[in-house]
């Protein structure tokens, strides 16, 4: 259980993201893939940035750790 009153949540660089660069082929978010939470999303589908839930996002890192352009970023607030 987290006891810190600090909020993590994933956060989406768009400057850095392309999935054009990530994933050529099939344009296919890793983030996405990553978050076993389902968080986020390719809404508008392949090659489109991944939107984040932040409400429902749990801070965890997976997200972040999968993206190969370093896109994503952990955000914190009090
Ligand atoms: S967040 Fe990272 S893995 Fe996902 S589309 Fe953007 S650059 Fe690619
Ligand atoms: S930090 Fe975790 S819960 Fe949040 S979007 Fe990334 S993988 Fe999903």
């Amino acid at each position: 259980m987290n006891l810190q009153s600090k909020k993590s949540f994933a956060m989406v660089d768009y400057a850095s993201c392309d999935a054009h660069r990530c994933n050529p082929d099939k344009g296919i978010c890793a983030a996405v893939l990553a978050c076993s939470h389902k968080v986020i999303k390719q809404i508008d589908g392949a090659f489109e940035p991944p939107m984040i839930f932040y409400d429902l996002c749990l801070g965890c890192w997976e997200c972040i750790e999968a993206c190969p352009l370093r896109a994503v970023r952990i955000m914190h607030v009090t």
